[in-house]
């Protein structure tokens, strides 16, 4: 019900994080790993820890997205599991925020997602069927002062996965968004050093009474790319200790 043996999987933003927290999970479960990202170096020693391949990339061009399925497809044969989990947040007060951040924050967020998807779905086609998981935030929930353009784009992911599920259901697609609590990573890290008292809100919210690490991340990619989850398409499954469940 589990086993990825003999799939191949693409994580964007794979290089450090929740991504690479991802693929460890799906290397572990016998998926061979394809990771991207713009930062080779961190690309490469990533790689190495989990034995996959690294091919650079900005997600936010079509032809590194195009690219990116193809170099896969040609390397390792085919595409199976698609991880949309590259994404930054550029925080700032609505009144204040340069329209131009907010188009860097939702291009690379959420139209990313979008360009990387419809590459990956004739490799998937081939394949005979494929797994999407598009990586969205408790933003996509909630809303902060602070984040508005990254709240848009989660908030997206949310609605383009279910878009994308209804439309390739019958290719045997499933797609799911995975909606991660507060995990500690370097993009958490730089919001804990700009937002004064985040680190100790979060703690005081989460039931689970923790932040999460990305290896908290690997069990549900494992979920929503194996056949456990074939029934399953245009969910949003939070993974937070609890954080959203609490009123
Ligand atoms: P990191 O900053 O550790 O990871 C972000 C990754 O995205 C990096 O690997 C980075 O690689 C990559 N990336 C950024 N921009 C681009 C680009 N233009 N092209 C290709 N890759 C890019 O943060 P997290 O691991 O925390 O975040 C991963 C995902 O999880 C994001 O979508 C984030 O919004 C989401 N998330 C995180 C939460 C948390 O608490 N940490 C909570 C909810 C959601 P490189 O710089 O090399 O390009």
């Amino acid at each position: 019900m589990f086993d990825l043996t003999g799939k191949v999987a693409v994580v964007t933003g794979g290089n450090g994080g929740i991504g690479l927290g991802m693929a460890r999970g799906l290397a572990e479960a016998g998926a061979r790993v394809v990771l991207s990202g713009r930062d080779a170096a961190k690309g490469t020693a990533a790689a190495k820890q989990i034995d996959a391949v690294f091919i650079a990339g900005d997600v936010t061009l079509e032809s590194d997205c195009d690219a990116l399925m193809a170099g896969a497809a040609s390397l390792l044969g085919r595409v199976d599991i698609l991880v949309n989990n590259a994404g930054i947040n550029i925080r700032g007060r609505p009144e204040s925020l340069a329209v131009g951040d907010w188009t860097r924050v939702i291009e690379t967020n959420l139209t990313s997602a979008f360009m990387c998807a419809q590459a990956a779905h004739p490799h998937m086609l081939r394949a005979g069927g494929g797994k999407i998981i598009n990586i969205g935030s408790m933003m996509s929930v909630f809303g902060a002062p602070y984040a508005t353009a990254y709240a848009a784009s989660k908030g997206g992911i949310v609605q383009m996965t279910k878009s994308l599920a209804t439309a390739w259901a019958a290719d045997n697609i499933q797609v799911n968004a995975v909606l991660p609590g507060w995990i500690d990573t370097d993009l958490t890290r730089a919001g804990r050093e700009q937002v004064e008292g985040l680190h100790e809100r979060v703690l005081a919210r989460t039931p689970a009474g923790r932040w999460g690490e990305p290896r908290d991340m690997a069990g549900v990619a494992v979920f929503l790319a194996a056949p456990a989850s074939d029934f399953i398409t245009g969910a949003a499954i939070a993974v937070d200790g609890g954080y959203s469940a609490l009123g």
